[in-house]
Protein backbone atom coordinates (compact mmCIF):
# COMPACT_ATOMS: atom_id res chain seq x y z
CA UNK A 1 0.00 0.00 0.00
CA UNK A 2 1.45 3.81 -0.91
CA UNK A 3 1.96 5.98 2.09
CA UNK A 4 -1.08 7.71 1.08
CA UNK A 5 -3.13 4.96 1.27
CA UNK A 6 -1.91 3.53 4.36
CA UNK A 7 -2.73 7.60 5.79
CA UNK A 8 -5.98 7.52 4.62
CA UNK A 9 -6.86 3.93 5.69
CA UNK A 10 -5.36 5.38 9.40
CA UNK A 11 -7.87 8.47 9.35
CA UNK A 12 -10.97 6.55 7.86
CA UNK A 13 -10.27 3.62 11.35
CA UNK A 14 -10.29 7.01 12.85
CA UNK A 15 -13.75 8.09 11.83
CA UNK A 16 -15.53 7.92 15.12
CA UNK A 17 -12.76 10.02 17.04
CA UNK A 18 -13.52 12.78 14.41
CA UNK A 19 -17.32 12.77 15.16
CA UNK A 20 -16.28 12.47 18.91
CA UNK A 21 -14.25 15.10 18.68
CA UNK A 22 -16.38 17.42 16.68
CA UNK A 23 -19.10 16.94 19.05
CA UNK A 24 -17.49 17.90 21.88
CA UNK A 25 -16.34 21.29 19.69
CA UNK A 26 -20.12 22.09 19.03
CA UNK A 27 -21.84 21.03 22.44
CA UNK A 28 -18.74 23.37 23.89
CA UNK A 29 -20.72 26.58 22.67
CA UNK A 30 -18.86 29.69 21.29
CA UNK A 31 -20.24 32.87 20.35
CA UNK A 32 -17.78 35.82 19.23
CA UNK A 33 -19.39 38.10 21.88
CA UNK A 34 -19.71 35.70 25.07
CA UNK A 35 -15.88 35.88 26.15
CA UNK A 36 -16.35 33.31 28.86
CA UNK A 37 -18.04 30.44 26.93
CA UNK A 38 -15.08 31.41 23.85
CA UNK A 39 -12.52 31.39 26.60
CA UNK A 40 -13.16 27.96 27.84
CA UNK A 41 -13.28 26.18 24.37
CA UNK A 42 -9.73 28.49 24.35
CA UNK A 43 -8.83 26.62 27.07
CA UNK A 44 -9.92 22.81 26.18
CA UNK A 45 -8.13 23.31 22.64
CA UNK A 46 -5.29 24.41 24.20
CA UNK A 47 -5.22 20.94 26.06
CA UNK A 48 -6.23 19.27 22.95
CA UNK A 49 -3.04 20.48 21.06
CA UNK A 50 -0.88 20.35 24.02
CA UNK A 51 -1.42 16.92 24.30
CA UNK A 52 -0.86 16.67 20.28
CA UNK A 53 2.40 17.89 21.04
CA UNK A 54 2.25 21.21 20.31
CA UNK A 55 3.66 24.24 22.13
CA UNK A 56 0.64 26.45 23.42
CA UNK A 57 0.39 30.21 24.14
CA UNK A 58 -2.99 31.96 25.57
CA UNK A 59 -3.25 34.61 23.91
CA UNK A 60 -5.24 37.19 26.48
CA UNK A 61 -8.03 38.84 24.86
CA UNK A 62 -9.72 41.75 27.32
CA UNK A 63 -12.92 42.00 24.92
CA UNK A 64 -13.59 39.15 23.19
CA UNK A 65 -12.45 35.66 23.78
CA UNK A 66 -8.52 34.32 24.65
CA UNK A 67 -7.12 33.61 21.12
CA UNK A 68 -4.64 30.67 21.34
CA UNK A 69 -1.38 29.80 19.05
CA UNK A 70 0.15 26.52 18.73
CA UNK A 71 3.42 25.68 17.36
CA UNK A 72 5.15 23.02 16.65
CA UNK A 73 7.43 20.61 13.96
CA UNK A 74 10.77 20.83 13.07
CA UNK A 75 13.20 24.15 14.75
CA UNK A 76 14.66 26.06 11.94
CA UNK A 77 14.01 28.71 9.81
CA UNK A 78 10.82 29.64 7.88
CA UNK A 79 7.05 28.35 9.02
CA UNK A 80 3.70 27.85 7.40
CA UNK A 81 0.85 29.27 9.07
CA UNK A 82 -2.53 27.33 10.16
CA UNK A 83 -5.43 30.09 10.73
CA UNK A 84 -8.48 28.54 12.71
CA UNK A 85 -11.19 30.87 14.28
CA UNK A 86 -13.23 29.37 17.75
CA UNK A 87 -16.25 31.68 17.63
CA UNK A 88 -19.17 31.03 15.79
CA UNK A 89 -22.55 33.02 15.22
CA UNK A 90 -24.41 30.94 17.70
CA UNK A 91 -26.01 31.99 20.64
CA UNK A 92 -25.56 29.71 23.74
CA UNK A 93 -28.21 27.66 24.15
CA UNK A 94 -28.85 26.81 20.43
CA UNK A 95 -27.16 23.27 21.00
CA UNK A 96 -30.16 22.60 22.69
CA UNK A 97 -32.60 23.12 19.88
CA UNK A 98 -30.54 21.73 17.27
CA UNK A 99 -28.15 18.78 19.38
CA UNK A 100 -25.38 17.57 17.70
CA UNK A 101 -26.09 14.58 15.32
CA UNK A 102 -25.30 11.92 13.18
CA UNK A 103 -27.49 11.15 10.38
CA UNK A 104 -28.13 10.07 6.97
CA UNK A 105 -24.27 10.54 6.04
CA UNK A 106 -23.94 14.65 7.80
CA UNK A 107 -23.12 15.67 11.36
CA UNK A 108 -25.78 18.13 11.90
CA UNK A 109 -25.69 21.09 14.80
CA UNK A 110 -24.99 24.73 15.31
CA UNK A 111 -20.54 25.67 13.92
CA UNK A 112 -19.93 22.36 12.22
CA UNK A 113 -19.37 23.88 9.19
CA UNK A 114 -17.96 27.44 10.06
CA UNK A 115 -15.58 25.72 11.46
CA UNK A 116 -15.35 23.32 14.38
CA UNK A 117 -15.17 20.45 11.64
CA UNK A 118 -12.05 22.25 10.22
CA UNK A 119 -10.75 21.96 13.77
CA UNK A 120 -12.03 18.64 14.21
CA UNK A 121 -9.99 17.71 11.18
CA UNK A 122 -7.05 19.35 12.29
CA UNK A 123 -6.47 17.45 15.49
CA UNK A 124 -7.10 14.36 14.09
CA UNK A 125 -4.33 15.27 11.56
CA UNK A 126 -2.10 16.15 14.75
CA UNK A 127 -3.50 12.71 15.97
CA UNK A 128 -2.51 10.56 13.16
CA UNK A 129 1.18 12.78 12.47
CA UNK A 130 1.96 11.96 15.92
CA UNK A 131 1.37 8.32 15.98
CA UNK A 132 2.88 8.11 12.60
CA UNK A 133 5.81 9.70 13.51
CA UNK A 134 4.85 12.11 10.57
CA UNK A 135 6.96 15.39 10.94
CA UNK A 136 5.92 18.49 9.32
CA UNK A 137 8.39 20.09 6.77
CA UNK A 138 8.31 23.60 8.08
CA UNK A 139 7.76 24.48 11.35
CA UNK A 140 4.01 25.02 11.79
CA UNK A 141 2.25 27.83 14.11
CA UNK A 142 -1.76 28.07 13.87
CA UNK A 143 -3.89 30.75 15.42
CA UNK A 144 -7.10 30.19 16.91
CA UNK A 145 -8.39 33.48 17.12
CA UNK A 146 -11.63 34.50 18.89
CA UNK A 147 -13.48 36.98 16.93
CA UNK A 148 -13.64 35.82 13.23
CA UNK A 149 -17.45 36.31 12.89
CA UNK A 150 -17.15 40.12 13.90
CA UNK A 151 -14.29 40.77 11.39
CA UNK A 152 -11.55 39.75 13.95
CA UNK A 153 -11.01 43.31 15.16
CA UNK A 154 -8.18 42.31 17.57
CA UNK A 155 -6.63 39.03 16.59
CA UNK A 156 -5.73 41.06 13.03
CA UNK A 157 -2.42 42.12 14.16
CA UNK A 158 -1.57 39.15 15.22
CA UNK A 159 -2.23 37.23 12.30
CA UNK A 160 -0.46 39.71 9.98
CA UNK A 161 2.66 39.72 12.30
CA UNK A 162 2.71 35.61 11.79
CA UNK A 163 1.58 36.14 8.30
CA UNK A 164 4.47 38.37 7.57
CA UNK A 165 6.58 35.63 8.79
CA UNK A 166 5.01 32.75 7.11
CA UNK A 167 5.82 30.92 3.77
CA UNK A 168 2.39 29.80 2.95
CA UNK A 169 -1.02 30.07 4.81
CA UNK A 170 -3.38 27.81 5.26
CA UNK A 171 -7.17 28.01 5.99
CA UNK A 172 -9.46 25.92 7.80
CA UNK A 173 -12.78 27.55 6.76
CA UNK A 174 -15.48 25.36 4.98
CA UNK A 175 -14.42 24.17 1.03
CA UNK A 176 -16.88 26.21 -1.25
CA UNK A 177 -20.26 23.86 -1.62
CA UNK A 178 -19.04 21.70 -4.27
CA UNK A 179 -15.90 20.79 -2.11
CA UNK A 180 -13.73 22.99 -3.88
CA UNK A 181 -10.50 24.41 -2.01
CA UNK A 182 -10.24 28.29 -2.52
CA UNK A 183 -8.00 30.44 -3.89
CA UNK A 184 -9.60 33.72 -4.34
CA UNK A 185 -11.95 35.89 -2.04
CA UNK A 186 -13.54 39.15 -2.11
CA UNK A 187 -12.67 42.02 -0.21
CA UNK A 188 -15.05 43.41 2.31
CA UNK A 189 -16.01 46.60 3.17
CA UNK A 190 -18.20 48.50 5.28
CA UNK A 191 -20.08 52.42 5.68
CA UNK A 192 -22.22 53.88 8.26
CA UNK A 193 -23.62 56.67 5.90
CA UNK A 194 -25.10 59.41 7.75
CA UNK A 195 -27.02 62.62 6.78
CA UNK A 196 -28.40 65.60 8.80
CA UNK A 197 -31.29 67.91 6.93
CA UNK A 198 -33.30 70.56 9.17
CA UNK A 199 -36.10 69.73 11.40
CA UNK A 200 -39.44 71.64 10.78
CA UNK A 201 -43.18 70.92 11.70
CA UNK A 202 -44.71 68.52 8.98
CA UNK A 203 -47.63 70.49 9.06
CA UNK A 204 -47.00 74.17 9.93
CA UNK A 205 -43.64 74.71 8.59
CA UNK A 206 -42.73 71.81 5.97
CA UNK A 207 -41.15 74.09 3.33
CA UNK A 208 -38.89 75.26 6.00
CA UNK A 209 -37.29 71.54 6.24
CA UNK A 210 -34.75 69.93 4.39
CA UNK A 211 -35.56 66.23 5.06
CA UNK A 212 -32.41 63.77 5.51
CA UNK A 213 -34.54 60.39 4.68
CA UNK A 214 -35.16 61.63 1.19
CA UNK A 215 -31.74 62.68 1.05
CA UNK A 216 -31.08 59.48 2.32
CA UNK A 217 -33.19 57.81 -0.39
CA UNK A 218 -31.30 59.37 -3.24
CA UNK A 219 -27.94 58.24 -1.66
CA UNK A 220 -29.15 54.62 -1.47
CA UNK A 221 -29.87 54.46 -5.07
CA UNK A 222 -26.66 56.22 -5.94
CA UNK A 223 -24.58 53.51 -3.65
CA UNK A 224 -26.48 50.89 -5.25
CA UNK A 225 -26.13 51.82 -8.83
CA UNK A 226 -22.05 50.93 -8.38
CA UNK A 227 -22.92 47.68 -7.91
CA UNK A 228 -21.81 46.02 -11.38
CA UNK A 229 -21.92 42.21 -11.01
CA UNK A 230 -19.33 41.52 -13.82
CA UNK A 231 -16.89 43.20 -12.51
CA UNK A 232 -17.75 41.04 -8.97
CA UNK A 233 -18.72 44.65 -7.07
CA UNK A 234 -21.50 44.57 -5.11
CA UNK A 235 -22.96 47.27 -2.76
CA UNK A 236 -25.30 46.49 -0.07
CA UNK A 237 -27.44 49.58 1.80
CA UNK A 238 -28.43 46.91 4.56
CA UNK A 239 -30.11 49.07 7.17
CA UNK A 240 -31.98 52.50 7.09
CA UNK A 241 -32.57 54.31 10.17
CA UNK A 242 -34.37 58.22 10.40
CA UNK A 243 -36.45 59.98 11.52
CA UNK A 244 -38.72 60.37 15.04
CA UNK A 245 -42.27 61.35 14.31
CA UNK A 246 -44.43 61.36 11.01
CA UNK A 247 -45.61 64.72 11.92
CA UNK A 248 -41.57 65.88 11.92
CA UNK A 249 -39.61 66.37 8.57
CA UNK A 250 -36.85 64.26 9.07
CA UNK A 251 -33.21 65.69 10.85
CA UNK A 252 -30.90 62.92 10.49
CA UNK A 253 -31.02 59.72 9.09
CA UNK A 254 -28.27 56.93 8.25
CA UNK A 255 -27.31 53.59 6.47
CA UNK A 256 -25.11 50.60 7.12
CA UNK A 257 -23.41 49.60 3.68
CA UNK A 258 -21.91 46.74 2.85
CA UNK A 259 -19.44 46.37 -0.18
CA UNK A 260 -17.48 43.83 -1.61
CA UNK A 261 -14.48 43.91 -4.34
CA UNK A 262 -12.54 41.05 -5.83
CA UNK A 263 -9.27 43.18 -6.33
CA UNK A 264 -7.35 46.25 -4.51
CA UNK A 265 -7.78 48.65 -8.04
CA UNK A 266 -11.45 48.09 -7.61
CA UNK A 267 -11.43 48.51 -4.18
CA UNK A 268 -10.01 51.92 -4.70
CA UNK A 269 -12.00 52.78 -7.79
CA UNK A 270 -14.97 52.00 -5.66
CA UNK A 271 -13.62 54.19 -2.70
CA UNK A 272 -13.19 57.09 -5.20
CA UNK A 273 -16.41 56.86 -6.25
CA UNK A 274 -17.77 56.59 -3.14
CA UNK A 275 -16.09 59.72 -1.67
CA UNK A 276 -17.38 61.87 -4.49
CA UNK A 277 -21.03 61.11 -3.41
CA UNK A 278 -22.12 65.06 -1.74
CA UNK A 279 -25.21 65.96 -1.39
CA UNK A 280 -28.32 66.11 -3.71
CA UNK A 281 -30.64 68.09 -1.61
CA UNK A 282 -28.26 72.05 -0.98
CA UNK A 283 -28.18 72.45 2.68
CA UNK A 284 -27.93 68.56 3.55
CA UNK A 285 -24.79 67.46 4.76
CA UNK A 286 -23.71 63.56 3.51
CA UNK A 287 -20.79 62.19 5.41
CA UNK A 288 -19.21 58.71 4.84
CA UNK A 289 -17.69 56.78 7.49
CA UNK A 290 -15.52 53.39 7.23
CA UNK A 291 -13.82 51.19 4.43
CA UNK A 292 -12.08 48.27 3.46
CA UNK A 293 -11.97 45.96 6.48
CA UNK A 294 -10.95 42.78 4.94
CA UNK A 295 -8.73 43.55 1.47
CA UNK A 296 -9.12 40.85 -1.31
CA UNK A 297 -7.24 37.55 -1.77
CA UNK A 298 -6.32 37.36 -5.34
CA UNK A 299 -5.81 34.90 -7.00
CA UNK A 300 -1.93 35.09 -7.65
CA UNK A 301 0.11 32.40 -9.26
CA UNK A 302 1.85 31.81 -5.82
CA UNK A 303 -2.11 31.00 -4.75
CA UNK A 304 -2.83 29.24 -7.63
CA UNK A 305 0.50 26.85 -7.22
CA UNK A 306 0.02 26.19 -3.46
CA UNK A 307 -3.57 25.01 -4.85
CA UNK A 308 -2.28 22.52 -7.84
CA UNK A 309 -0.07 21.22 -4.97
CA UNK A 310 -2.44 20.18 -2.99
CA UNK A 311 -4.88 18.77 -5.91
CA UNK A 312 -1.88 16.60 -6.85
CA UNK A 313 -1.49 15.06 -3.10
CA UNK A 314 -5.24 14.71 -3.35
CA UNK A 315 -5.46 12.51 -6.59
CA UNK A 316 -2.35 10.15 -5.12
CA UNK A 317 -4.82 9.40 -2.54
CA UNK A 318 -7.69 9.08 -5.00
CA UNK A 319 -9.73 12.17 -4.55
CA UNK A 320 -10.30 15.19 -7.25
CA UNK A 321 -10.61 18.60 -5.59
CA UNK A 322 -11.40 21.45 -7.59
CA UNK A 323 -10.43 25.14 -7.41
CA UNK A 324 -12.93 27.72 -6.16
CA UNK A 325 -13.82 31.51 -4.46
CA UNK A 326 -16.21 33.52 -2.86
CA UNK A 327 -17.83 36.65 -2.51
CA UNK A 328 -17.18 36.09 1.53
CA UNK A 329 -13.82 37.33 3.48
CA UNK A 330 -11.86 35.01 5.77
CA UNK A 331 -8.82 35.69 7.50
CA UNK A 332 -6.78 34.45 5.27
CA UNK A 333 -7.84 37.58 2.99
CA UNK A 334 -5.66 39.89 5.49
CA UNK A 335 -2.08 37.19 4.97
CA UNK A 336 -3.01 37.35 0.86
CA UNK A 337 -2.97 40.93 1.16
CA UNK A 338 0.52 40.64 2.68
CA UNK A 339 1.77 39.03 -0.03
CA UNK A 340 2.02 35.45 1.23
CA UNK A 341 0.55 32.68 -0.72
CA UNK A 342 -2.99 31.68 1.09
CA UNK A 343 -4.84 28.23 0.52
CA UNK A 344 -8.31 28.58 1.71
CA UNK A 345 -11.14 26.06 2.34
CA UNK A 346 -9.12 23.39 4.09
CA UNK A 347 -11.73 22.52 6.24
CA UNK A 348 -15.13 20.66 6.51
CA UNK A 349 -17.29 20.04 3.45
CA UNK A 350 -20.54 20.84 3.95
CA UNK A 351 -23.73 23.27 3.72
CA UNK A 352 -25.55 25.71 5.81
CA UNK A 353 -22.96 27.55 7.33
CA UNK A 354 -24.56 30.82 9.44
CA UNK A 355 -27.64 28.82 9.01
CA UNK A 356 -30.45 26.76 10.54
CA UNK A 357 -28.82 23.71 8.08
CA UNK A 358 -25.74 23.37 9.12
CA UNK A 359 -23.98 20.56 8.70
CA UNK A 360 -21.04 18.80 7.38
CA UNK A 361 -20.72 15.30 5.31
CA UNK A 362 -19.05 12.62 7.11
CA UNK A 363 -17.32 10.48 4.55
CA UNK A 364 -15.19 13.81 3.83
CA UNK A 365 -14.19 14.52 6.85
CA UNK A 366 -10.96 11.80 6.77
CA UNK A 367 -9.99 12.34 3.79
CA UNK A 368 -10.01 16.13 3.94
CA UNK A 369 -7.99 15.56 7.32
CA UNK A 370 -5.32 13.14 4.86
CA UNK A 371 -4.84 15.86 2.70
CA UNK A 372 -4.19 18.10 5.75
CA UNK A 373 -0.98 15.92 6.54
CA UNK A 374 0.27 15.49 3.13
CA UNK A 375 0.18 19.34 2.72
CA UNK A 376 2.05 19.51 6.14
CA UNK A 377 4.55 16.83 5.39
CA UNK A 378 5.11 18.30 2.41
CA UNK A 379 4.76 22.64 2.04
CA UNK A 380 7.78 23.91 2.89
ZN1 LIG B 1 -15.59 30.83 9.49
Amino acid sequence: MTESGMLLGHLQARLPVILDDLRVLVEQESPSLDKRAVDRLAEYLGNRMSDLGARVELVPSRHYGNHLRARWGPSGPGQGLLLCHTDTVWPVGEVRRRSFRVSDGWAWGPGTHDMKGGIAQLLAALGVMRELAIDPALPLVAIFNSEEEVGSPESRELIEEEGRRSRFCLVLEPPTGEGNLKTFRKGVGGFRLRVTGRPAHAGADHAQGLSAIQELAHQVLRLHALTDYAAGVTVNVGVVRGGSRSNVVAEVAEADVDFRVPSLALADAVLGQMKTLGPITPGVQVSLEGGLNRPPMERTPAIVALYERAAVLAAEMGFAVGEGGTGGASDGNFVAALGTPVLDGLGAMGHGGHALDERVLVEQLPWRSALLVRIMQTFS
